[in-house]
């Protein structure tokens, strides 16, 4: 039987080993392994395709964000016990980045349209002790529209957006520096390229995105051990640096981030416009441009039936994510809040393939999904 696995990360990397190859050398054969000329040609590729000015990549997209938060505090914009309105169905790296830091996560329930944060649900858990709000883009659709930038002039907050899973994608509405791309629709935004993301590296690396110079420069600083200059520490800083090498694997892919993005775009078409059994819930369609499709998320109630029926078939799914931030035993005290909406989508959703799957397969696998009886 005809398999369809959901991802096995040789064969998106497969087509470019030539170039990965080459690059590679370069970095073995410069001497320089950290810091260097590939680190900062990639930071200028990311803040160009966001159309930002400013971008320090770093280890990774936790990272990313923590440094976002403790640059926040040491340019005194944040304090300790001040609190940051996340959505409660995000991957758990988006509140750890707020905990992480003596700051407090409020869960915010979602749309239940858009499965991301719903503005009017935040606006209602805004208290003075409110200091900031972090719209993830997840599954690669824009969390966005100008109620966010109405909530943070009106209440003083500052956005931070979790882009790591949206890289190139749009949001249709204008944001604070009429831009619409993701990760340059607030004050500053965090990127991840874990290897399974859209422009992902092969190993762990990320990135800050900003227009503020001073965050920028601070998020560098505490990046490279709190220093400003060699040997001169403003801040008690960490090691959160980019190799070389990923950086360099990166620029080679960011080349191929667009064809991969409309292929995307492409497989998640054919799904929407073949998958018609009454028993799915297909995910909210944006204009075409705006959504570059991290991952293809259905909702179905019988959830376990529907996967082994699949998996009988041979389509392997996956869940993103089964067990909710609040519900995981390092967060205990938010597991009385109750966030049914959160729990639905925890219980129903199912991520179809999508990183690298061909127009027939996804045509086959729709037509599976629609043979479905429960
Ligand atoms: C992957 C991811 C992160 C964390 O990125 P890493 O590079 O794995 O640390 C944060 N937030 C969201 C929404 C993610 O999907």
């Amino acid at each position: 039987m005809k398999q369809y696995p959901f991802l096995d990360l040789k064969l998106p990397n497969a087509p470019y080993m030539e170039e990965m190859q080459h690059a590679a050398c370069n970095v073995i054969a410069s001497g320089r392994y950290l810091r260097g000329e590939q680190t900062r040609l990639f930071e200028q590729e990311i803040a160009d395709l966001c159309q930002a000015k400013f971008c320090v990549a770093v280890s990774n997209g936790l990272d990313a964000l923590r440094l976002i938060f403790r640059a926040y505090k040491e340019l005194g914009l944040l304090h300790d016990g001040d609190k940051v309105i996340v959505p409660a169905n995000t991957y758990i790296a988006s509140v750890l980045a707020v905990s992480d830091n003596g700051l407090q996560p409020v869960l915010c329930e979602p749309s239940e349209a858009t499965m991301n944060l719903d503005t009017e649900k935040a606006e209602s858990l805004i208290t003075p002790d409110v200091k900031a709000i972090m719209p993830v883009h997840l599954y690669g659709s824009p969390c966005w529209d100008d109620t966010f930038i109405e909530l943070a002039k009106k209440h003083g907050l500052l956005i931070i957006e979790d882009n790591a899973q949206a890289i190139g994608a749009k949001a249709s509405c204008t944001g604070l520096n009429g831009s619409r791309m993701t990760g340059n629709l607030g004050h500053a935004a965090g990127f991840s390229f874990y290897p399974t993301k859209n422009l992902g590296a092969l190993g762990d690396a990320g990135a800050v995105v900003t227009n503020d110079e001073h965050l920028a420069a601070t998020v560098r600083a505490l990046a490279n051990y709190g220093s400003d200059r060699r040997y001169h520490n403003i801040y008690k800083g960490v090691n959160c640096r980019i190799d070389e090498i990923q950086a360099a694997m990166l620029r080679v892919k960011i080349r191929h981030l667009d064809e991969e993005t409309l292929r995307r775009q492409r497989i998640a078409q054919i799904y929407n416009e073949t998958i018609v059994s009454s028993l799915v819930k297909k995910p909210n369609i944006y204009p075409t441009e705006e959504q570059v499709w991290h991952q293809y998320v259905i909702r179905v109630t019988k959830r376990d039936d529907f996967r082994e029926y699949l998996l009988a078939n041979g389509v392997e799914t996956d869940i993103h994510y089964a067990t909710p931030p609040h519900r995981q035993p390092c967060y205990t005290r938010f597991a009385s809040q109750p966030l049914p909406i959160t729990e639905a989508i925890a219980n129903e959703v199912v991520s179809l393939p999508i990183a690298h799957v061909s127009e027939q397969d996804a045509r086959e696998i729709a037509t599976i999904i629609n043979g479905y009886q429960p």
